[in-house]
């Protein structure tokens, strides 16, 4: 996993219209809503990796 994770939605209004942000690792700013956010791995989870698929939907 040496590739830095892209996000393909923005978190926030959903748009795909994303481009990295200036200020630099995993930052990226949505030009639709014009927010900035930042993409940060936290770890591995202890339970290991789901074999499911997730069944929350992301709440906006
Ligand atoms: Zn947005």
């Amino acid at each position: 996993m040496s590739e830095r994770a892209a996000p393909f939605h923005c978190p926030y209004c959903g748009d795909e219209d994303l481009r990295p942000n200036e200020t630099g690792h995993g930052a990226w700013e949505c030009a639709a809503c014009n927010r900035a956010f930042q993409l940060k791995f936290l770890g591995l989870l202890s339970r290991g990796v789901a074999t499911g698929k997730p069944s929350e939907e992301k709440g906006i």
